[in-house]
């Protein structure tokens, strides 16, 4: 599991001011089908221009049909958030020209969109607090630019892809708190079944704004706005970048100009690329070729039915049922596989603190970035019950650890095959605590003379000599009968 810190650099040369972070995402909702049309959405890898009709090439004269899954996607996402779902909405175009954007306007929604406040949990550290959201909308995705020496080409496979753009208020604080944000959106999207919600797929796309004011002051500064960021990892750095450059900036008795800067994550700095348009800039006007949508009280209920177990949920029960404490159940409750593997093992038999470090631990180094993973929960319960019983040692159950996971065969086999069974049979170690002995008369002395932590070297010694498989308890108890 990834730790979040605080960047150290972040905090110490702007402790006169304080961060407001928004964070605008946009999210590919995982329907079969497109926006406003028939086209399949699975266009990753197809050769381009290759997923597209007459309607998601904008074509004139024809008529868009609302995709009925993207609207109960996002409603489900609005209830989720536990957020305000009005029971009228509708479609407005939103005009700019742009190459990949091929109609000369994007149907959207403005005024009215069909999920308005809400909010997520976040845990940073012990602390779990709410972050607000604005509204949460609908519209469509645009087409793809790829710039070649000579020019630049298209490709309309994403055209048209449903698009839910999700707003949060500047209620966050730190760039670690917008990193935990955008995990728990992550998670609540994935546990929902609406997006696969990967950045580096494009399926998770994010911009930040962020703002300074002096601490305590209740004026807003002017923000800025960061785009071009695909990973957490991103998301975070150019936060931090950010503060940095804007604090120096207003020591500097510079005023910060209202403005669109792109990250460039080789350098790791973000450079002016636009001043910001305002709304009306766009000319939104109503979508005069879409009915209105009016959700139903019926319709919601029947929705809500459908929801799942939610991470907030989840994390409370990990609390309660399994005593974890914030961090530890933040941590596995916001991931479902993770999650899934520690329900599974605690079902196995396993205890529950102990599955939930082995997971976050050493799990989770094996697991790497793919969700591929052979260990079995009834393994890893196992592999935790022999460390509990002494049938093997600390280093050697994480020794066998990825042979379990590379092989999907049983600790107990492999244990037994490697050698690794824990010596605990005193008759065993009595000859090799004997030679430790006389091997080292110096240490013996001073433990005689009341130096008691020259055991701890003795004691070392017996584990070099059986190559770490005894235990230790019983060295020691066998070290200090001989000794005394
Ligand atoms: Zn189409």
């Amino acid at each position: 599991m990834t730790t979040i810190t605080e960047s150290p650099a972040a905090t110490s040369e702007t402790s006169k001011y304080e961060a407001v972070i928004g964070l605008e995402c946009h999210v590919q909702l995982a329907t079969r089908s497109k926006m406003f049309c028939g086209c399949p959405t699975d266009y990753a890898g197809a050769a381009p221009n290759t997923h597209v009709c007459p309607i998601c090439l904008g074509m004139p004269g024809v008529l868009p049909v609302i995709n009925r899954t993207a609207v109960e996607y996002t409603l489900l996402t609005g209830l989720a958030l536990n957020a305000t779902i009005p029971d009228a909405t509708k479609f407005d175009r939103k005009n700019y020209p742009y190459p990949d954007l091929v109609k000369g306007y994007q149907i959207s929604q403005y005024d009215l969109p069909l999920v308005k406040g809400g909010f997520v949990e976040i845990t940073v550290g012990a602390d779990t607090r709410p972050v607000k959201l604005e509204r949460v909308h609908l519209e469509e995705d645009t087409g793809k630019l790829t710039h070649v020496s000579g020019g630049s080409l298209v490709d309309f496979n994403r055209s048209g892809v449903p698009l839910m753009e999700m707003v949060s208020q500047p209620d966050l604080g730190t760039p670690a708190e917008a990193r935990a944000y955008l995990r728990k959106l992550r998670a609540i999207l994935r546990t929902l079944g609406v997006s696969g919600a990967d950045m580096e797929k494009g399926q998770l796309r994010c911009d930040v704004n962020v703002s300074l004011r002096p601490v305590g002051a209740s004026k807003l500064g002017t923000k800025v706005e960061v785009k071009n960021l695909n990973s957490f990892r991103s998301v975070q750095r150019a936060l931090e970048y950010e503060i940095v450059r804007q604090a120096a900036a207003l020591d500097a008795g510079q005023t910060i100009p209202q403005e669109t800067r792109g990250w460039l994550e080789e350098r790791g700095v973000t450079v002016s690329q636009r001043s910001k348009e305002e709304a009306h800039d766009y000319r939104y006007f109503p979508e005069p070729d879409l009915p209105p949508i009016f959700v139903s009280a019926e319709w919601l209920d029947h929705l809500r039915e459908q929801l799942p177990e939610l991470p907030d949920a989840r994390r409370g029960r990990y609390m309660t049922s399994f005593g974890l404490g914030a961090a530890d159940a933040e941590a596995l409750s916001i991931d479902q596989w993770s999650a899934r593997l520690f329900e599974d093992t605690v079902a196995a038999g396993a205890d529950a603190k102990k599955a939930a470090n082995w997971i976050q631990n050493d799990v989770g180094r094996l697991r790497g970035d793919t969700d591929g993973h052979t260990l079995d929960a009834q393994h890893l319960a196992d592999l935790i019950r022999m460390v509990d019983n002494g049938e093997i040692g600390i280093s050697a159950a994480r020794q066998v650890l990825p042979r379990v996971h590379e092989s999907g065969r049983s600790p107990q086999a492999l244990v037994t095959e490697l050698g690794l069974t824990q010596v605990s049979d005193s008759s065993e170690l009595e000859a090799i605590v004997q030679q430790v002995i006389a091997d080292n008369p110096t240490p013996v002395a001073d433990y005689r003379s009341g130096k008691l932590s020259a055991i701890n070297f003795l004691k070392g010694q017996v584990m070099k000599a059986t190559r770490g498989k005894a235990n230790p308890g019983v060295a020691e108890d066998l070290l200090k009968k001989s000794l005394e």
